[in-house]
C-alpha cells in the first residue's frame, strides 16, 4: 500500500505530473525511458546514464550486482529506475538494493570486480537548484547528452 501510495505522489508531486507531449524529438532510448518511468526527469536519466557505464563495463547483467545510492523518496529516487532500465539489475532479478544516502552513487559488482559511479562535485547542488516539473524534457535531453566525464566520477575497485 505505501508503495503505491508514493507511485502517485510522485505522478502528482514535485517529481511527476502526466506525461508532457510536445513536438519536440525525443531520442529513442529517451521516449523509452519515458515509457518506462511514467516521465523524464534529470534523476530517472541520471540513472539511466549511470546504468550503462555500467552495462558496458560489465556486459550482460547476469552475475552483476548494483548497489544505489539515493534519497528514499523522488525525485533523487528517481535514479533507481533509471538504472533498472540501462543495466539489467531489477528488483525483479532481485539484483539491485536501495540504500538511503545524501548523494546518488551507484556501486556494480561482478566476479569481484567493483565499478563505482557518482556526480562529480556540484553537480547535485546544481540539479537541485535549478529542477523544475516544466523543464523535465528539457532538463532530460541536456543529463542525456551530456559527456559522461562531465557529471561523472568512476571509480574502480
Ligand atoms: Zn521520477
Amino acid at each position: 500500500m505505501a508503495e503505491s501510495d508514493a507511485a502517485f505522489e510522485e505522478r502528482e508531486g514535485s517529481c511527476g505530473g502526466a506525461v508532457i507531449h510536445r513536438k519536440m524529438e525525443l531520442p529513442e532510448e529517451l521516449a523509452a525511458l519515458q515509457r518506462f518511468h511514467g516521465h523524464l526527469g534529470v534523476y530517472v536519466t541520471l540513472g539511466l546514464r549511470m546504468g550503462a557505464i555500467g552495462k558496458r563495463r560489465f556486459g550482460h547483467y547476469k552475475g552483476l550486482k548494483a548497489l544505489v545510492e539515493a534519497r528514499p523518496e523522488p525525485p533523487m529516487r528517481c535514479v533507481l529506475d533509471g538504472i533498472q532500465f540501462s543495466s539489467g539489475c531489477t528488483m525483479g532479478k532481485g539484483n539491485i538494493a536501495l540504500e538511503p544516502a545524501s548523494e546518488p552513487a551507484v556501486t556494480f559488482e561482478k566476479e569481484g570486480r567493483r565499478l563505482r559511479i557518482v556526480l562529480k562535485p556540484g553537480w547535485r547542488e546544481k540539479i537541485d537548484g535549478e529542477m523544475a516539473k516544466e523543464k523535465e524534457i528539457e532538463q532530460s535531453v541536456f543529463y542525456y547528452e551530456i559527456p559522461e566525464s562531465d557529471v561523472f566520477e568512476v571509480h574502480d575497485g
